[in-house]
Protein backbone atom coordinates (compact mmCIF):
# COMPACT_ATOMS: atom_id res chain seq x y z
CA UNK A 1 0.00 0.00 0.00
CA UNK A 2 2.08 3.31 -1.08
CA UNK A 3 -0.34 5.65 0.19
CA UNK A 4 0.66 4.50 3.71
CA UNK A 5 3.90 5.86 3.35
CA UNK A 6 2.45 8.89 2.67
CA UNK A 7 2.78 11.86 5.14
CA UNK A 8 -0.65 12.56 6.37
CA UNK A 9 -1.60 15.87 7.70
CA UNK A 10 -3.84 15.81 10.51
CA UNK A 11 -5.39 17.74 12.97
CA UNK A 12 -4.97 16.46 16.83
CA UNK A 13 -7.94 15.57 18.25
CA UNK A 14 -7.03 17.16 22.21
CA UNK A 15 -5.65 20.33 20.72
CA UNK A 16 -6.56 20.89 17.40
CA UNK A 17 -3.08 21.84 15.85
CA UNK A 18 -2.17 20.23 12.97
CA UNK A 19 0.80 17.63 12.68
CA UNK A 20 2.16 15.12 10.74
CA UNK A 21 0.66 11.65 11.03
CA UNK A 22 2.92 9.02 11.42
CA UNK A 23 0.66 5.75 10.57
CA UNK A 24 -3.65 6.18 10.22
CA UNK A 25 -4.01 5.69 13.55
CA UNK A 26 -2.23 8.56 14.75
CA UNK A 27 -4.17 11.06 15.93
CA UNK A 28 -2.12 13.12 18.79
CA UNK A 29 0.40 15.40 17.88
CA UNK A 30 2.38 14.81 21.22
CA UNK A 31 3.08 12.59 24.05
CA UNK A 32 1.70 15.39 26.18
CA UNK A 33 -1.77 14.88 23.84
CA UNK A 34 -1.98 11.45 24.03
CA UNK A 35 -1.44 11.40 27.78
CA UNK A 36 -4.18 13.64 28.04
CA UNK A 37 -6.66 11.49 26.35
CA UNK A 38 -5.48 8.53 28.45
CA UNK A 39 -6.07 10.01 31.76
CA UNK A 40 -9.39 11.00 30.91
CA UNK A 41 -10.07 7.41 28.99
CA UNK A 42 -9.28 6.74 33.20
CA UNK A 43 -11.21 8.84 34.68
CA UNK A 44 -14.78 8.18 32.79
CA UNK A 45 -13.91 3.99 33.50
CA UNK A 46 -13.06 4.99 37.23
CA UNK A 47 -16.41 7.06 37.40
CA UNK A 48 -18.45 4.61 35.31
CA UNK A 49 -16.88 1.43 37.98
CA UNK A 50 -18.04 3.41 40.96
CA UNK A 51 -21.57 4.30 38.96
CA UNK A 52 -21.76 0.52 39.03
CA UNK A 53 -19.95 -0.49 42.11
CA UNK A 54 -23.34 1.26 43.77
CA UNK A 55 -25.78 -1.08 45.71
CA UNK A 56 -29.19 -1.00 44.45
CA UNK A 57 -31.69 -2.96 46.70
CA UNK A 58 -35.18 -4.05 45.08
CA UNK A 59 -36.66 -0.90 46.23
CA UNK A 60 -34.30 1.32 44.34
CA UNK A 61 -32.70 2.04 47.09
CA UNK A 62 -29.12 3.08 47.13
CA UNK A 63 -26.04 2.15 49.24
CA UNK A 64 -22.76 3.35 49.07
CA UNK A 65 -19.33 2.34 51.05
CA UNK A 66 -17.82 4.01 53.39
CA UNK A 67 -15.45 5.07 50.50
CA UNK A 68 -17.64 6.21 48.49
CA UNK A 69 -19.57 8.16 51.57
CA UNK A 70 -15.90 10.07 51.72
CA UNK A 71 -15.42 10.57 47.73
CA UNK A 72 -19.22 11.86 47.37
CA UNK A 73 -19.70 14.22 50.82
CA UNK A 74 -16.63 14.28 52.40
CA UNK A 75 -17.06 12.91 55.30
CA UNK A 76 -14.48 10.86 57.02
CA UNK A 77 -14.76 7.22 58.18
CA UNK A 78 -14.44 8.33 61.84
CA UNK A 79 -17.32 10.63 61.54
CA UNK A 80 -19.13 8.44 59.60
CA UNK A 81 -18.73 5.74 62.22
CA UNK A 82 -19.61 8.09 65.08
CA UNK A 83 -23.21 8.71 63.39
CA UNK A 84 -23.69 4.74 63.45
CA UNK A 85 -22.78 4.34 67.12
CA UNK A 86 -24.98 7.53 67.77
CA UNK A 87 -27.95 5.97 66.08
CA UNK A 88 -28.29 9.30 63.48
CA UNK A 89 -27.48 6.79 60.41
CA UNK A 90 -28.24 3.33 60.24
CA UNK A 91 -25.59 0.49 58.93
CA UNK A 92 -26.13 -2.55 56.69
CA UNK A 93 -23.30 -4.66 56.78
CA UNK A 94 -24.03 -7.58 53.79
CA UNK A 95 -20.63 -8.81 54.73
CA UNK A 96 -18.52 -9.07 57.73
CA UNK A 97 -15.93 -6.67 56.43
CA UNK A 98 -18.84 -4.39 54.56
CA UNK A 99 -20.61 -1.39 55.65
CA UNK A 100 -22.93 0.11 53.46
CA UNK A 101 -24.93 3.34 53.83
CA UNK A 102 -28.69 4.21 52.76
CA UNK A 103 -27.70 7.50 50.29
CA UNK A 104 -31.12 8.91 51.31
CA UNK A 105 -30.09 8.74 55.06
CA UNK A 106 -26.56 10.61 54.76
CA UNK A 107 -29.06 13.26 52.35
CA UNK A 108 -31.57 13.67 55.40
CA UNK A 109 -29.00 13.70 57.75
CA UNK A 110 -27.39 16.36 55.66
CA UNK A 111 -30.04 18.37 55.28
CA UNK A 112 -30.69 18.59 58.82
CA UNK A 113 -27.52 19.52 59.57
CA UNK A 114 -27.50 22.60 56.43
CA UNK A 115 -30.85 23.09 58.57
CA UNK A 116 -29.77 26.51 60.90
CA UNK A 117 -33.13 26.34 62.86
CA UNK A 118 -31.56 22.65 64.01
CA UNK A 119 -28.55 22.71 65.53
CA UNK A 120 -26.48 26.22 64.22
CA UNK A 121 -27.67 28.95 66.50
CA UNK A 122 -29.23 31.26 64.83
CA UNK A 123 -27.57 34.57 64.04
CA UNK A 124 -29.26 37.73 65.29
CA UNK A 125 -29.74 40.27 62.62
CA UNK A 126 -29.34 43.78 63.82
CA UNK A 127 -31.31 46.59 62.48
CA UNK A 128 -29.42 49.88 62.52
CA UNK A 129 -32.03 52.08 61.70
CA UNK A 130 -32.10 55.19 64.00
CA UNK A 131 -35.70 54.62 65.96
CA UNK A 132 -33.23 50.83 66.85
CA UNK A 133 -30.32 52.87 67.81
CA UNK A 134 -28.75 55.29 70.78
CA UNK A 135 -26.07 57.70 69.46
CA UNK A 136 -22.88 57.45 72.01
CA UNK A 137 -23.95 60.11 73.39
CA UNK A 138 -27.08 58.93 74.64
CA UNK A 139 -25.86 55.52 76.05
CA UNK A 140 -23.40 57.47 77.97
CA UNK A 141 -26.30 59.71 79.45
CA UNK A 142 -28.46 56.31 80.01
CA UNK A 143 -26.12 54.78 81.85
CA UNK A 144 -23.90 57.35 82.76
CA UNK A 145 -20.62 56.23 81.74
CA UNK A 146 -17.69 57.81 79.06
CA UNK A 147 -17.99 57.88 75.87
CA UNK A 148 -14.54 56.33 75.61
CA UNK A 149 -16.16 53.53 77.68
CA UNK A 150 -19.15 53.21 75.37
CA UNK A 151 -16.60 53.23 72.32
CA UNK A 152 -14.33 50.55 74.56
CA UNK A 153 -17.46 48.76 75.15
CA UNK A 154 -18.89 48.13 71.85
CA UNK A 155 -15.50 47.49 70.48
CA UNK A 156 -15.18 44.42 73.08
CA UNK A 157 -18.90 43.37 72.46
CA UNK A 158 -18.40 43.45 68.90
CA UNK A 159 -21.69 45.68 68.95
CA UNK A 160 -21.97 47.18 64.98
CA UNK A 161 -22.49 50.68 64.83
CA UNK A 162 -23.67 53.13 61.88
CA UNK A 163 -22.27 56.60 61.23
CA UNK A 164 -24.53 59.06 59.92
CA UNK A 165 -23.36 62.38 59.71
CA UNK A 166 -22.18 63.28 63.01
CA UNK A 167 -23.55 60.72 65.23
CA UNK A 168 -22.53 57.23 65.37
CA UNK A 169 -25.49 54.54 66.26
CA UNK A 170 -25.34 51.65 67.77
CA UNK A 171 -28.46 48.92 68.19
CA UNK A 172 -30.57 49.51 71.65
CA UNK A 173 -31.29 46.11 72.15
CA UNK A 174 -27.39 45.21 72.45
CA UNK A 175 -26.19 48.45 74.46
CA UNK A 176 -29.57 47.71 76.66
CA UNK A 177 -28.82 43.68 77.31
CA UNK A 178 -24.88 44.47 78.11
CA UNK A 179 -25.54 47.43 80.11
CA UNK A 180 -28.51 46.03 82.05
CA UNK A 181 -26.23 43.09 82.49
CA UNK A 182 -23.36 44.86 83.60
CA UNK A 183 -25.04 47.13 86.69
ZN1 LIG B 1 -2.21 17.96 20.44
Amino acid sequence: MPESKAKIMRHCIVCGKPFLAKNVNSVHCSKKCSDETYRNKRRAQKKEQERQSIVKDSDGRQFLTVLQVYNRYNISRPTLYRWIRQGRIKDYNPGDRMTLIDVADIETLLEVRKNPFEEMPQKRLYSLEPEDCYTIGEVSKKYRVSESTVYATIRRQSIPMRQIGRFVYVPKFDIDKFFKSAK
